[in-house]
């Protein structure tokens, strides 16, 4: 290709000059101040860091290539766990419809529902593929989060990465144990010694259970709700010193706009959720893209 041809990637090596930067109105990636008429060797008047940080190839030049690769690989997996998770939902939720209408029954009053076991079983299939991408999409995001030790200190944002490391070690947790809980129930159903869920009777030991339950429940939806602002506030940091400002925009947006989709969006016929899901997938795929660019510029400049 020839290197002419190269005027329009943000990633290439030498200076821009700055008139010739329209598109890109170059913004300090550390206070946001806008650069626009800043010599490029001098600091940001704002907050001091050099300028010259703030333009192509921006930050990540200082990384190595390892670093680099570590987190496209991470928003690779990242990005396949959640179309593998949008595939799964489409067909458990098509596979729960057809299993219920074959196997309507009318639970007559005083009578326990009785589980058939292909929905057991079912149940179990569908548990174990939910729990297989989740699990893919935190050792993404974990990925996603390799410690960058190159940058000035003040460009890391390390106790974001770091919390959100702690909150996907957490979210693992909490997906296994939810996972063997519904294996446990399973298993018990199948095996016929299940206690409330066929009696329909309650015992001490249920409630016991149940409460349990209650309070991991919370647990998980408190480290969930941590999980997610800390992820979203590195991805748009991630986005920011990649030089990617629409993406940083998007990532800004959907720290709050996500929650309102997914939880206002599914009485709207799951067209919130979904919606949610096309902008969290292409937010990955495109932040994953930059850093195949960074990637491939030095393959090209360093041929190995
Ligand atoms: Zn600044």
């Amino acid at each position: 290709m020839p290197e002419h041809s190269n005027n329009n990637d943000p990633y290439r090596i030498e200076k821009p000059n700055l008139p010739d930067t329209p598109s890109h109105p170059p913004v300090c990636v550390t206070c946001n101040y806008d650069l626009s008429g800043t010599d490029p060797d001098s600091p940001c008047p704002e907050c001091g860091l050099p300028a010259s940080l703030s333009y192509p190839p921006g930050p990540f030049a200082a990384v190595n290539t390892e670093t680099l690769r570590a987190i496209r690989k991470g928003f690779t997996l990242a990005f396949t766990a959640c179309v593998l998770y949008v595939i799964i939902v489409v067909l458990n939720t098509a596979g729960s419809i057809y299993i219920n209408i074959a196997h309507f029954q009318i639970v007559q009053p005083g009578q326990p529902y009785t589980f058939n076991r292909t929905q057991v079983i079912f149940g179990l299939i569908t548990n174990l593929l939910n729990t297989g991408a989740v699990l893919l999409l935190v050792y993404g995001c974990w990925k996603i989060t390799s410690p960058i030790t190159e940058i000035p200190p003040g460009l890391t944002r390390d106790s974001t990465r770091r919390t959100t490391r702690v909150t996907l070690v957490l979210q693992a947790i909490g997906t296994i144990l939810s996972f063997l809980f519904g294996v446990y129930n399973a298993v018990t159903i199948l095996t016929g010694s299940s206690t409330w869920l066929q009696s329909g009777t309650f015992q001490t030991s249920d409630i016991v259970i149940l409460i349990i339950l209650a309070v991991l429940g919370i647990a998980v939806l408190a480290n969930m709700i941590v999980l997610w602002i800390q992820h979203m506030l590195y991805l748009k940091h991630i986005a920011r010193l990649t030089l990617d400002q629409a993406m940083f925009a998007r990532a800004k947006h959907l720290i709050w706009s996500g929650p309102i989709m997914v939880i206002i969006g599914s009485m709207c016929f799951m067209i919130g959720p979904i919606i949610f899901a096309i902008l969290y997938t292409r937010l990955h795929l495109l932040l994953g893209r930059n850093f195949a660019n960074m990637i491939a510029q030095r393959e090209r400049a360093h041929p190995s």
